[in-house]
């Protein structure tokens, strides 16, 4: 099998789930509290290089808080020497001016910044910190340092009314590079869902507002606008495609096909701290279930588009359908697309939201992670 199969050209090293802020939205695993101990400044090295040894060129450093590790430097000196491009994803929290000049020595190549929106009121409610002025300052230091910016928003009801004013933000600060992202439906923007969805309207109207400014600054700041696929009723090529593309390393070294995968039932994903990588690629169970079409059942195994969209998410077939392998929900041809359907029309209508919103934070993960 592994004759057929290519090497991952990213490797995304979430090197904690520890983080300052508490998003509404945060994709990493509802019961992050009760994770393990995180891999060590060696073990991170030793992964560094066991996927530059198999031909990965992307290294992604992110969390939680990647800044939140003393040894950041010396990951992405290593990430550098190595030969990768290296992008740290940060919410800008640690991102002092001395930490800046050293990680610039270290080598790193690009950051990704995230705002929660363009208002303090927004963004700082989201988050449940105070901390707009602090990326307002960020963004100039990375500037400073020469780095090529994106800047990450990811949207939602609650702010993509904003989007003119996010868009005008992202320009002020100079970032070469816009992500808009609606947000996907995994861990805490699941159980925020309700008071997450956005309607159509405003939806269109984001589209519209994004391709005004598009126009405008052309190729002096690139707006990617990535759809929801709730609304669509097209599923996403999940991950460019299971163990195609992408290797994850979560804080704990459990190396994951993407970052919500050890969600997934009935599924051993190895760790980096008892296995090679390259074996965990190619060989490892985890790795090999749903790659390519083979796996798949009906309505996915005879569809034209199974090639297109590999099914989609197995992540979101579970949670949605309770079924892995089922195909993505957000389908139309899903047998449980009514589930993603009442979903947005809750949203059309308005429905009042069922519980407040649930932030981020060890408190919360301790929570719903006994009650199941
Ligand atoms: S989404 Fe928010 S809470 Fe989650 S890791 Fe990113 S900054 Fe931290
Ligand atoms: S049935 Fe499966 S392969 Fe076909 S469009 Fe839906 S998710 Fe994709």
């Amino acid at each position: 099998m592994s004759n057929s199969i290519g090497p991952p050209l990213w490797l995304l090293a979430e090197l904690t789930y520890r983080c300052p802020l508490h998003c509404v939205f945060c994709y990493n695993p509802v019961d992050f509290a009760k994770q393990p101990q995180e891999l060590s400044t060696e073990d991170w090295l030793r992964v560094l290089r066991q996927g530059r040894e198999m031909g990965a060129v992307q290294c992604g450093l992110s969390g939680g808080e990647p800044l939140l590790r003393d040894d950041l430097e010396e990951i992405v000196a290593e990430a550098r020497r190595l030969g990768y491009y290296t992008n740290l994803l940060t919410s800008g929290v640690g991102l002092t001016e001395a930490r800046a000049r050293a990680l610039k020595a270290a080598g790193l190549d690009h950051v990704q910044l995230s705002f929660q929106d363009s208002t303090r009121e927004m963004n700082d409610f989201l988050s449940h910190t105070k901390t707009f002025e602090l990326k307002h300052r960020v963004a100039r230091l990375i500037k400073d340092q020469g780095w090529p910016m994106v800047m990450n928003v990811v949207l939602h009801r609650m702010n993509i009314d904003h989007i003119d004013r996010i868009i005008g933000m992202a320009a002020e600060l100079g970032a070469e590079y816009l992500e808009l992202a609606n947000t996907q439906y995994y861990s805490w923007a699941l159980h925020n869902r309700d008071a997450l969805l956005p309607t159509r309207e405003q939806l269109q109207h984001a589209e519209a507002v994004a391709e005004v400014w598009r126009a405008r600054l052309g190729e002096k700041m690139r707006i990617f606008f990535v759809a929801p696929d709730y609304h669509e009723g097209k599923p996403k090529k999940c991950v460019n495609g299971w163990g195609k593309m992408f290797l994850t390393v979560t804080p704990d070294g459990t190396a994951l096909p993407c970052h919500t995968a050890k969600m997934l039932p009935g599924l051993a994903f190895p760790n980096v701290r008892e296995m090679p990588l390259r074996e965990i690629w190619y060989e490892s169970e985890g790795f090999n279930r749903y790659r390519g079409t083979g796996w798949m059942k009906e309505p996915c195994a005879s569809c034209d588009q199974r090639e297109q969209d590999l099914g989609g998410c197995r992540c979101q077939a579970f949670m949605l359908a309770n079924d892995p392998a089922a195909a993505d929900p957000v389908c139309v041809k899903s047998p449980q697309h009514e589930v993603v359907a009442a979903a947005v029309r809750r949203a059309e209508m308005g429905a009042p939201i069922e519980h407040p919103l649930v932030f981020r934070d060890p408190k919360n993960s301790l929570r719903l992670s006994s009650s199941g």
